[in-house]
């Protein structure tokens, strides 16, 4: 077993790690198209789950000489009732790092628009289209290669290494990474990373998150005919002076800037509307519209909450209407500190293998890594990618090897040695 302790020694290790992986480069594209051929969509994103992906990583895993654990969520919503998660570890003992990737996709969307079948991913021009092969295909294949370069060299890590691939990020999480957490399985004083978001260099460290909050709004006037306002109440006439009024105080009460996130300032967006009457000439007696805010995280959920329903109390004198607020959405993440251990070690191993200077950052929220900073466990997100996660013609580059190589060594290069 080898087990490298200085830095000189370790350097040079390194360099031939990162050459040998260069030398998996071919079999990790055609592994990562062949992975991203199966679709693994959540019930809610109308498909029948992750079984079938999670059956073909297994046996892949094993095909390398690693045994899989499963950690599995119960889900009679699909064919098999099973949602699985797959658990390789790499070493024994307290003190994790838990390498959390996904294997479940969103839809394709318009399919007419993608130039290429999203689902037999095609590589053309240095790089790789179909759908997942970002997002988070690139990872998961990263975390298997990364495993065979460790078995390779017979490397022991200085922390135990957890790789992990989870079904239902894209819808919630309840049956992934909730489930797991549920179980016990990540333990205080784990480190988790999450290689789910990063951008083409390789140099961004997510660390926090804003806080989310979803308001839903519902107006009650009383419907009348258009020619006849006087009879009615227009719910509508409510709802847009409500939005224009929410919109400008909550901005104008929580304005605080955090260079951190990018937009530097908490955001409170009037998004989704739904439809009130189907035609020009009644006056709506119900109006409904939601708003997306997304607040710094030294601000609290509760004192947005307390100025909007002041605002309701207005509007209701004002209108003689009844509104009700529902909340379909209020999550507050703790963050990770800047100089947290966990941020250190990768910041080191990204100016190591990437040779970039890596800053941390905040994102508008919906990482995993928000359940295990709720937990007090530091996680980080970072991976090296186009941004192209969501997108019509989703794809990934793999011109000069960076992409898969690099992501595949750099997580666990600086717990390597
Ligand atoms: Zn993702």
């Amino acid at each position: 077993m080898l087990i490298v302790q200085h830095y000189d020694s370790s350097f040079m290790e390194l360099e031939r790690i990162l050459e040998t992986i260069e030398g998996y480069r071919e079999e990790m594209v055609e592994t990562l198209v062949e992975f991203c051929r199966i679709p693994a969509l959540g019930p809610t994103s109308g498909g029948d789950g992750e079984l079938e992906k999670a059956k073909w990583l297994q046996h892949k895993l094993e095909s390398f000489g690693f045994y899989v654990e499963r950690c599995d969520g119960k889900d009679q919503r699909v064919s098999t009732g099973i949602r699985p998660n797959l658990i390789v570890n790499w070493g024994e003992g307290n003190n994790r790092l838990w390498i959390f990737s996904h294997i479940d996709i969103v839809p394709p969307g318009d399919l007419k628009k993608w130039s290429h079948n999203p689902f037999d991913p095609v590589v053309k021009d240095g790089k790789i289209f179909g759908r997942g092969v970002e997002d988070n295909g690139q990872a998961c294949i990263a975390s298997l290669f990364a495993l065979k370069a460790l078995k390779e060299f017979e490397i022991k890590t200085r922390r135990p290494l957890s790789c992990t691939w989870v079904s239902d990020e894209e819808t919630g999480s309840y049956y992934g990474v909730q489930h797991i957490l549920r179980e016990g399985l990540v333990k205080k004083g784990d480190w988790v990373l999450a290689p789910d978001r990063g951008n083409p260099k390789g140099n961004q460290i997510e660390i926090a998150e804003k806080n989310i909050l979803w308001l839903k709004f519902t107006i009650f006037g009383k419907q009348a005919h258009g020619s006849t306002p006087h009879k009615g109440n227009n719910a509508h006439r409510t709802g847009a002076d409500l939005i224009v009024h929410l919109d400008r105080i909550l901005h104008q009460k929580f304005k605080a800037k955090d260079t951190l996130f990018d937009p530097p300032v908490s955001t409170f967006e009037p998004t989704m509307k739904e439809a009130n009457v189907p035609n020009v000439n009644t006056i709506p007696g119900e109006d409904v519209f939601y708003f997306d805010c997304r607040l710094l995280p030294q601000y609290k959920n509760k004192d947005v909450l307390a100025i909007v329903r002041e605002q309701v109390r207005t509007m209701q004198k004002k209108y003689r209407v009844k509104i009700s607020l529902e909340i379909p959405q209020n999550e507050s993440s703790p963050s990770t500190s800047a100089d947290s251990p966990v941020v250190e070690a990768l910041s080191k191993a990204i100016v190591k293998v990437r040779k970039v200077k890596p800053r941390v950052r905040g994102v508008g929220g919906g990482t995993v890594a928000a359940y295990f900073r709720r937990k007090g466990i530091d996680s980080v997100v970072w991976e090296t990618n186009e941004e192209t996660a969501h997108t019509i013609n989703e794809y990934i580059t793999n011109s000069n090897n960076e992409e898969i190589a690099c992501n595949t060594i750099t997580f666990p290069s600086s717990f390597y040695f």
